[in-house]
């Protein structure tokens, strides 16, 4: 939809255009059932293409970007290196999409795969039409690619998410991910503007009964309000407010139901006013529950989850639905 993706770029104005360092921590993940240090890297390039072209209604990450030279790159690698103590999972994201050349050249796109050669496994992001570029990778590492879905449903997509791409589209790049003997993480989105909290839920549970046959791995992002967005926008008009984490709990549980993969889900700015949150006394507990339930994939670490909110959040599900245009 031309209309949305012009809004969307309005929001973004110009992008700063200074020497910034890569964003580098270590947290915990998991690999063959164990809990592992994992080493992530946010590698500042160019951004993500789509982006450009007025990207996501929801998504704040061009602020991390800028228009990088190949040397400083190279830079960003070396530093990395430096502090990379051999942890076992390798995360590099770019803010974009690391199988495209305009924001990593194809030549170094292996090289800097090769630098990690320690890791057991490495973790990439990319959009679907950059997929056919693994070829330029050649490694046997084992390599996860994340591709964010956000929706299987495609009104969702065009109409809430402003994605640039069909659900259709997006599933042929995942077998294609499949075909190419590489591991398949997919990002849901829980909460697309637009949505009552109700149909929130369900569109991120079918989008679960879609992808199940093909994901090694679901990874639900509650959205959190990004300065400079169309949701901003619409957060300060209050005419939308990030999931209550009775939902995101509610997403987790009724996805374990039915997939049998590992299940992530990480809450930005969870507990704050621009992310997922409830009544501010339960927060931390629901927070600390789908952390846990992250890495362990326990889910009846939600079981002892209660607080009176509890009614508030029921309330507001129906009565959004009575108000449904
Ligand atoms: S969410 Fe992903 S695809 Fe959308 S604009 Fe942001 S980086 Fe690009
Ligand atoms: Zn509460």
């Amino acid at each position: 939809m031309k209309e949305l993706a012009s809004v969307t770029k309005k929001f973004k104005g110009e992008i700063t255009k200074k020497f910034k360092k890569p964003r580098i921590w270590k947290e915990k993940d998991v690999l063959n059932g164990k809990i592992v240090d994992a080493f992530v890297l946010i590698l500042r390039t160019r951004g993500c293409r789509w982006s450009h072209k007025g990207g996501c209604t929801m998504c704040g990450y061009f602020k991390e970007t800028y228009d990088v030279k190949e040397d400083e790159i190279l830079k960003q690698i070396k530093e990395a290196v430096k502090i990379y103590e051999n942890e076992k999972i390798v995360k590099i994201f770019t803010s974009g999409s690391f199988l495209d050349e305009r924001e990593i050249p194809s030549h170094m796109q292996k090289k800097i795969i090769e630098s990690f050669s320690k890791a057991e496994k490495i973790v990439i992001e990319s959009r679907p039409e950059f997929i056919k570029n693994i070829e330029n990778i050649k490694s046997n590492k084992r390599i996860e690619i994340a591709m964010g879905l956000e929706s299987a449903n495609d009104r969702v997509l065009e109409y809430s998410i402003n994605k640039g791409f069909k659900y259709a589209e997006w599933r042929k790049w995942a077998e294609k991910v499949k075909e190419y003997g590489k591991e398949l993480k997919v990002y849901i989105l829980i909460k697309p503007p637009f949505l009552t909290e109700k149909d929130a839920i369900k569109d991120a549970i079918k989008s679960v009964e879609k992808v199940k046959d093909i994901a090694d791995t679901l990874s639900f992002n509650p959205v959190a309000i990004h300065s400079r967005t169309v949701v901003e926008f619409l957060w300060k008009k209050n005419l939308y407010r990030p999931p209550w984490l009775w939902s995101v709990v509610e997403v987790l549980r009724k996805s374990s139901e039915i997939y049998d993969g590992m299940i992530k889900c990480d809450v930005v700015a969870g507990g704050k006013e621009r992310g997922s949150h409830n009544c501010g006394k339960c927060d931390k507990d629901f927070l600390n529950s789908i952390k846990n339930f992250s890495l362990r994939q326990n889910v009846d670490i939600f079981k002892n989850l209660e607080c009176i909110c509890k009614e508030r959040w029921l309330d507001l599900i129906e009565i959004e639905e009575l108000f449904k245009g």
